[in-house]
């Protein structure tokens, strides 16, 4: 029996684990459960998949469902803060870590899992972004095995000759390129004048995918094909030269591997989570994800189109930040946090997220990005500039 600790359970992806999850009971063993502070949907997995313990980032939301757990009658420890998180994380008692928290708050829980040597699901792509070579080194220094479940790096992980990440050496493997397919989120079409007048409500209706939030704001922006880029090059040691980006409306071919002597091998399948999410947790096996099977018929056609920068210029800054290496890609990452939360919050525009990174990139200063506390630092820094720049924004 597998014990598995989900964080960011409540979320997209960590509902969709839990309904994997309870198709195989006889498998996996839920032990720990984390969010920030949804109290009712976090009480409720917690009847259902009884875990040992129940972990609250919020000390507030941990007070409330320690109480509500108590009167239901549940044994469900409780317990909150970031700490507690690493503790799940790096426990004896968990072997699989599915590293669901959305942003950089999931960064110190994942860096836990990798230390402890445990088989992590990675979804949190902003713990790459953030700190890149440092988890890398992290999970080959305690044999921790890093999985991608971000469906582009799962498509690419499942095309490439080796089964885990961090053994790939492309030079001798014949490996050209790699493909990640976008979608192109909601304004794909749109002319490009009518991008200044988005509202949330249209950059969180994702046309393929159903997903948080902040994770739909980035794929109507682009920015989240910027930071797969970005964690491509991390989890396969590939340099951005190598790493192109297509659009692809259907999301049905999910990324590819493009070899040297011209075979490109795609993986495909509906844009359903649950499918990395399975593939990831029982690798090297495959079980069944509850996900219907793939109908190419009415799927129908399948388009491929450039994916230009004047429309994606958050695509464009997210590669700059790759080349420029050291912290950029964590000053890019806070400043995309800090940027997308104004704009879900009306106070910016939907074109003004690019603009407010950019000026981010220009004025917070890069160092090498060799330690947590240089990462913090450069995050930390960026989210105040990122702040200030808001203001500016805002007063014009
Ligand atoms: P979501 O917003 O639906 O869920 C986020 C989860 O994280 C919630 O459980 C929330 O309680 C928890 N959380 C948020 N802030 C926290 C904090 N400070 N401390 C502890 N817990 C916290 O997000 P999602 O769509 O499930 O995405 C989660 C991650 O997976 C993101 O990094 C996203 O980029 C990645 N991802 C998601 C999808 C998808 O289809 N949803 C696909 C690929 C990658
Ligand atoms: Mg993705």
């Amino acid at each position: 029996m597998q014990q598995v600790t989900i964080l960011g359970s409540t979320g997209s992806i960590g509902i969709s684990t839990l309904d994997v999850l309870q198709r195989h009971p006889e498998k996996y063993n839920v032990y720990a459960l984390a969010a920030n502070k949804s109290v009712d949907t976090l009480f409720e997995q917690c009847l259902q998949f009884q875990p040992t313990i129940a972990v609250m980032l919020c000390p507030d939301s941990a007070c409330q469902l320690e109480s509500k757990l108590r009167e239901a009658g549940s044994p469900v420890q409780v317990q909150s803060g970031i700490q507690a998180l690493e503790i799940i994380s790096g426990t004896e008692q968990t072997d699989i870590v599915v590293a669901a928290i959305v942003g950089a708050a999931g960064l110190l829980p994942t860096l836990a899992a990798a230390k402890a040597g445990k088989r992590i699901l990675l979804a949190n792509k902003e713990a790459l972004v953030m700190s890149g070579a440092l988890l890398m080194r992290e999970v080959q220094a305690n044999n921790a095995v890093l999985l991608p479940v971000d469906s582009e790096h799962n498509a690419i992980w499942q095309c490439l000759p080796v089964g885990e990440t961090q053994q790939y050496q492309f030079e001798h493997q014949g490996i050209r390129r790699i493909i990640l397919t976008a979608s192109g989120g909601p304004f794909r079409d749109w002319a490009l004048a009518d991008l200044e007048s988005v509202t949330p409500e249209q950059a969180v209706a994702h046309p393929n995918w159903s997903m948080g939030q902040k994770i739909s704001v980035d794929s109507a922006t682009m920015m989240n094909k910027g930071l797969e880029v970005i964690e491509a090059h991390w989890l396969f040691g590939m340099p951005s030269a190598k790493i192109e980006v297509v659009l692809h409306r259907q999301s049905i071919i999910h990324s590819m591997v493009d070899y040297m002597d011209g075979s490109v091998l795609a993986q495909m399948g509906n844009p359903d989570m649950r499918t990395p999410i399975t593939n990831t947790l029982a690798w090297p096996q495959r079980i069944d994800s509850g996900v219907e099977p793939l109908d190419l018929v009415k799927a129908g056609r399948l388009d491929f189109a450039a994916a230009e920068f004047e429309r994606f210029p958050c695509l464009a800054l997210a590669y700059q930040a790759l080349n420029t290496g050291g912290t950029s890609t964590a000053i890019l990452n806070a400043a995309n946090e800090v940027a997308v939360e104004a704009f879900l919050n009306r106070q910016i525009k939907f074109t003004d997220i690019a603009r407010i990174i950019a000026e981010v990139l220009e004025n917070v200063s890069i160092t090498p990005a060799d330690s947590l506390e240089q990462i913090l630092a450069a995050d930390k820094m960026a989210r105040a500039v990122a702040q200030q720049q808001m203001r500016v924004v805002c007063s014009h």
